[in-house]
């Protein structure tokens, strides 16, 4: 069973002072296009939760998603938009990075990275200001059904070992919304991180 399927839309933050108060939280981040909405539709089993504009005005934003009392799923916002001006940019790195360091309920955080190209410069960057903050770390490389099973196994291995060189003990997996690849595996690391019981069946 899923424990995701509650999933409900809760609140948009711009400003670390409108956090909401929390028990426990797992933020989602990645580059825009990377297929966050369509992992966080796919766990809710909802079609139309995560219709989180693409439009540059809006990538300031952390979205909070309660899943129980007290619990979030929390939809970082996407980077590598090429039209977004580099204010913005700026302005994106201070909120992440200070939500980052500063969030006691976050207990972890799932990196997302498209299949066919990940580890770009900015999902590295994302990454060193994961290890600075000390949380733990779940790579998903996304949009699985797009490889060949033999290609998907080879980029795996060759991300392993980047991951290995540059950020041990960050753990990884492929997923994909389409086929549903991996969604259990990534329900169970959530569940464990929010500390969410699975129902039996
Ligand atoms: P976001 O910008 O990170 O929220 O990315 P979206 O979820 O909007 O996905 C970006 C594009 O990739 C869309 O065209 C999706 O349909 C497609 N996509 C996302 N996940 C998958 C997947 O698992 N398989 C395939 N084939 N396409 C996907």
């Amino acid at each position: 069973m899923n424990p995701f399927h509650p999933l409900s839309f809760a609140r948009s933050v711009t400003r670390l002072a409108d956090l909401p108060p929390a028990l426990r939280e797992v933020a989602i981040g990645g580059r825009s296009n990377a297929g966050k909405s369509s992992l966080l539709n796919a766990l809710a089993q909802r079609r139309r939760l995560a219709y989180v504009s693409k439009t540059p005005g809006r990538t300031r934003e952390i979205n909070f998603y309660r899943c129980g009392e007290g619990r979030f799923i929390v939809d970082l916002p996407g980077y590598g938009y090429a039209r977004v001006p580099q204010a913005m940019r700026q302005t994106w790195g201070e909120l992440v990075s200070a939500y980052l360091r500063t969030r006691a309920s976050l207990a972890g955080v799932v990196l997302l990275m498209d299949a066919r190209h990940p580890l770009m410069p900015l999902d590295w960057q994302l990454l060193h200001w994961l290890q600075e903050s000390g949380k733990p770390v779940h790579a998903v490389l996304t949009k699985a059904d797009k490889l060949s099973r033999q290609q998907a196994l080879r980029t795996l291995a060759a991300t392993r070992q980047a991951l290995d060189r540059e950020a041990p003990g960050v753990s990884l997996q492929l997923f994909s919304s389409l086929t549903r690849q991996g969604a259990d595996e990534l329900v169970e690391r959530l569940a464990y991180w929010l500390e969410i019981k699975n129902a039996p069946g």
